[in-house]
Order: C-alpha cells, then sequence, then structure tokens
C-alpha cells in the first residue's frame, strides 16, 4: 500500500474547521483506494504565536521538510487581537514565509464556474452562459518586478525594477502546456511584450515551447487586452499562464468569478514539495460558526493529491463529489439563496455531503 506524508497546517481563523471536513474527504478516499495517508498537524501564523512567540516555528519547518505535500488552511492571527502591531504581518509572516522556504515557483489557481451558482457571479447571465466551465490560472511566482530591486533613490523618485531569465520562464512555459495539454489544449500567455523587455522574452520563449505542442491551441494576449477580454468573454479561455504581477492580478479577477472565496482551491510548486490552500484568508467574521464553504480546502486537498500523488482517478472522484453536491442543491450560506429551494448546510455537513458521493 502507497502511504504519503501530509504537513496538516490549519491555521487560525477558519482554518480548522475546513481542514477538519479536507481531512474527512481524505479519509474517504484512503477507504476507497489503497493508499495510507499519514496526516500530522503543526501550528503556524496565529495559532502558533501563543506557544513560539513566531509564526513560523523551527518545529513546523520540520514537519514540512519531513513531509510529501503540505495542506495548508488560512492565516490571519487571533480574532481577538487583529490590531494589535504583531498580526500585522501576519499574512507576510507565515505565508509569504512559507512559500519562500518551499521555494514555491508556481501557482495554480482553479476558479470554477457552475451554472448553477452563476447568479453569484458579477458578470451578466448572457456573458457566463448557461454551462459550467473553470479557468486556470497559472502565475510564475518567483520573478519578475515583485522580487526585484525596491528603492527610493531620492525623496521624489522611486524605483522598481524587474528581471527573468530564460530558465524560470522555460519552466512555467513547459508546465502551463502540460496542463493545456491534459485540458482543453487551449493556452493564452499573457505579457505586454509591446513595451517591456522582460515579456519579449516570456513570448520568446512560449513561442519556441509551443512548437513541442501541436495540438495546444496557442495565443498570445497583451495584459490589457487580456482583461477585457476575461470579462467580455470568459468561455474563451481555458489555461492562462503568466508572469507574477499579471497573474496577481488577473487570478484576482478571475476569484470573483464562482460567486465565492470558499469555492477556490490553490496550489503553489515548491523545489521538491508542494503547498495547497484555499485562496481566501481567515475569515475571521465566520471563524467558530461552523458556517464556512470546506469546498476550498476540499478542493486544495485533490489538487494536493493530482499533482503531489498523482492520483488522478481520486482527484476526479472529490471533484465530481463537489460538482453533485452543487447540482443537487446542497449550499453553505455564503452560496445559499433563499427561495430557490435549496438545502442550507453547515461547513461540517457539506463535507459530510462530499464524503457521502465519493
Ligand atoms: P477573507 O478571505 O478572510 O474574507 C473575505 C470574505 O470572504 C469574508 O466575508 C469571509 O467571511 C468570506 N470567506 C472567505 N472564505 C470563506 C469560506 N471558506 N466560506 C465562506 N465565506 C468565506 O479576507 P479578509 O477578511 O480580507 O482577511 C481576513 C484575514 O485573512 C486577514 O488577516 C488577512 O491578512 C488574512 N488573509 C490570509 C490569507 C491566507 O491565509 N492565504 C489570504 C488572504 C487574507
Amino acid at each position: 500500500m502507497k502511504t504519503y506524508k501530509i504537513a496538516l497546517l490549519p491555521g487560525d481563523g477558519i482554518g480548522e474547521e475546513v481542514c477538519m471536513e479536507a481531512v474527512k474527504v481524505l479519509r474517504c478516499i484512503e477507504e476507497k483506494y489503497e493508499v495510507e495517508f499519514k496526516i500530522t498537524g503543526g501550528l503556524i501564523g496565529g495559532a502558533a504565536w501563543p506557544e513560539y512567540g513566531n509564526h513560523f516555528p523551527e518545529e513546523t519547518k520540520i514537519l514540512v521538510n519531513n513531509s510529501d505535500a503540505i495542506l495548508f488552511g488560512s492565516v490571519g492571527g487571533p480574532v481577538d487581537a487583529q490590531f494589535e502591531p504583531q498580526w500585522k504581518d501576519c499574512e507576510k509572516n507565515s505565508i509569504l514565509a512559507i512559500r519562500k522556504f518551499i521555494g514555491a515557483s508556481i501557482n495554480l489557481r482553479p476558479a470554477p464556474i457552475f451554472k448553477e451558482l452563476s447568479h453569484f457571479c458579477p458578470l451578466r447571465s448572457d456573458i457566463i452562459g448557461n454551462e459550467s466551465f473553470e479557468i486556470l490560472v497559472i502565475r510564475e511566482l518567483s520573478g519578475g518586478i515583485y522580487f526585484g530591486e525596491h528603492s527610493r533613490p531620492t525623496a521624489d523618485t522611486a524605483l522598481d525594477t524587474s528581471t527573468y531569465d530564460r530558465a524560470t520562464i522555460q519552466k512555467i512555459a513547459q508546465f502551463s502546456f502540460q496542463a493545456a495539454q491534459n485540458r482543453k489544449k487551449t493556452l493564452h500567455s499573457i505579457d505586454k511584450a509591446n513595451v517591456l523587455e522582460t515579456s519579449r522574452l516570456w513570448r520568446e520563449v512560449f513561442e519556441a515551447e509551443s512548437k513541442n505542442w501541436p495540438e495546444v491551441k496557442f495565443h498570445n494576449l497583451y495584459v490589457d487586452n487580456a482583461v477585457q477580454q476575461l470579462v467580455k468573454w470568459p468561455r474563451q479561455f481555458d489555461v492562462i499562464a503568466c508572469p507574477n504581477l499579471f497573474g496577481d492580478i488577473i487570478s484576482d479577477l478571475t476569484s470573483v468569478f464562482p460567486g465565492s472565496l470558499g469555492m477556490l482551491g490553490s496550489a503553489s510548486f515548491g523545489n521538491k514539495i508542494h503547498l495547497y490552500e484555499p485562496s481566501g484568508g481567515s475569515a475571521p467574521d465566520i471563524q467558530g460558526l461552523n458556517v464556512a464553504n470546506p469546498i476550498a480546502q476540499i478542493y486544495s486537498a485533490a489538487l494536493m493529491l493530482r499533482h503531489s500523488f498523482e492520483m488522478h482517478e481520486a482527484a476526479n472522484d472529490i471533484d465530481s463529489a463537489v460538482l453533485k453536491t452543487i447540482q443537487l442543491g446542497f449550499r453553505t450560506g455564503d452560496i445559499y439563496m433563499e427561495n430557490k429551494g435549496e438545502t442550507k448546510l453547515s461547513c461540517s455537513d457539506m463535507g459530510d455531503k462530499i464524503c457521502a458521493f465519493i
């Protein structure tokens, strides 16, 4: 029997509640497939501070180094004390720190748009259409302007530099074409090659890589056109590959299409180990109420099965179970609407329902 070691870092806020549901789902997968998940919990963010006086303690780093994958909840700091100065950088100190620790270089943000939830999408119904679809944004995480030099040469001038090298772009290009090949065989690469030298290199590398993927329909798009197209005709997109800065903005744009942050899982790929987490934050407004939507966390677990453990069938089982749950009208509060004949569920009941469909 195959065994995988998972570092479970629920963090604080709703992290603990939604992670419990993801663990439930993983236990169902164990029952169905010949696999064992050794899940070890660790502290991070607000959950680590009281004991360690540190957001990302050494013990958690050791746990991460001894694991095959990280399932991460969310971090914000203790709800009562978030205004205190030590919590100001909690998110930065833990999530950015752990991404750096694993050498995260590629980020995946799938945005599933369900026809059953299209009334929560801010786009008009004729634009969204009446079929479900998903847009996968793949963002380069280790280069570009976020990692360049930032300075203030004088009080009245500021400088941010952006650098990309061929190897970094090559890595995300290969990853993106492979993802497109495995899906609908369409890839849009985003740049600003009419202005930026880093974008001209980006485009050169993507165009060269496209020759290796004859089945993939490849398109280059300037970022300004891309955001217009995403709002005007989102269904034309399936996989979108972006440099760091553009990916940050575009993945936030697509994240509103599903209608709730509670529907969005994500993955960050490191040198050896990958991290899986919901796209939303610690949602302190609903912490401890058992009302959070666990689907983002459960989708993150499915991404982990697919990308860290090559368990594609099991990951598909989870995706299908979520789809069935939505199709049959089961909803947590964030995606529930009165008078539509839907069944409102708590966080834990939603986890049970998804397990039942696995
Ligand atoms: P948030 O994502 O926590 O919440 C925004 C809104 O979305 C809230 O109304 C919340 O209730 C709702 N929401 C989020 N996830 C939900 C879910 N699973 N189910 C139902 N509703 C959900 O963003 P925020 O309020 O701006 O930030 C709260 C804290 O989270 C801050 O301290 C911030 O720094 C931190 N944060 C952490 C991460 C992370 O851990 N990766 C990301 C973003 C923000």
